[in-house]
């Protein structure tokens, strides 16, 4: 039987990480590994900061408010994803929230919020969608964290479209055909529609992108949560890093 490991708290900071840096912790970060983890003194967590790998560093001031940990060792190194991002419409805060997590989970290089004629929300708070994303990085064992992007009309995002970029269409009114991919790995993005499905307009533009394949998730509706998890992991198992 393999033995049982102690699974490490893992924590974002936003500091420089390396052997022998000292890190302040911020009240809040200093209240959940001291007040919530209840660790003190001498405790050895997991630190990332998104662009120094992930490092051991040992708890040597720790109080309810404040705190300071002490890095030893890089225990892994900082691992990019793949060139992927992931461009979706806003729905439901929750369904919105499981997205932004999931595509952090699933190895998305960018998350992108897009506005489309049919999307229900105009405006979305940006922050809480990152803090989404470092909690799902801290507890999937990543070192890379994903930018969450402002809220873009979907019509300026293609018009400043690099051309290098496939755009993997996940077009609902392809229900019948096989959701067979083609191309090749380099970066790309995948593009999901609202509740209310793309416009008629957004349809033939994004057809008419030579960036774009259109793709078929299967032959039912996807929720667009459902559809974002779908498209990932058919993309990262065709070109990803999951191979
Ligand atoms: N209201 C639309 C309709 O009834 O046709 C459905 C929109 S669906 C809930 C939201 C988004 O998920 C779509 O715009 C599309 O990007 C994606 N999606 C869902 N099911 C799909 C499928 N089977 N194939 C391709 N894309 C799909």
């Amino acid at each position: 039987m393999l033995p049982l490991m102690a699974s490490k708290v893992r924590l974002y900071v936003e500091h420089p990480l390396g052997e022998g840096q000292s890190v302040v912790l911020t009240q809040p970060q200093a209240h959940y590994l001291t007040g919530v983890m209840r660790l003190g003194v001498g405790a050895v967590i997991s630190v990332l900061n998104g662009v120094d790998g992930e490092w051991d560093a040992e708890l040597v001031e720790a109080g309810k408010r404040k705190g300071v940990l002490l890095c030893h060792a890089q225990t892994k190194p900082l691992q990019v994803p793949p060139d992927l991002w992931l461009l979706f419409a806003p729905i439901k805060k929750a369904r919105t929230d499981f997205i932004v997590e999931k595509a952090a989970e699933m190895g998305a290089k960018r998350i992108v919020p897009i506005q489309t004629a049919y999307t229900n929300a105009d405006r979305i708070r940006v922050e809480k969608l990152q803090a989404h994303v470092i909690e799902a990085v801290e507890q999937c064992g990543g070192t890379y964290v994903p930018q969450v992007t402002p809220l873009q009309k979907l019509g300026a995002v293609l018009d400043g479209w690099s051309p290098e970029r496939r755009l993997m269409f996940c077009d609902e009114t392809m229900l019948d055909q096989p959701s067979a991919m083609s191309g090749s790995a380099g970066p790309w993005a995948i593009i999901i529609g609202p509740e209310g499905g793309f416009s008629d307009p957004e349809r033939t533009r994004l057809r008419a992108m030579p960036a774009a394949t259109p793709v078929s998730l299967g032959p039912r509706i996807l929720r667009a949560d459902t559809a974002a998890v779908a498209a990932m992991t058919l993309w990262q198992s065709r070109f990803g890093d999951w191979q």
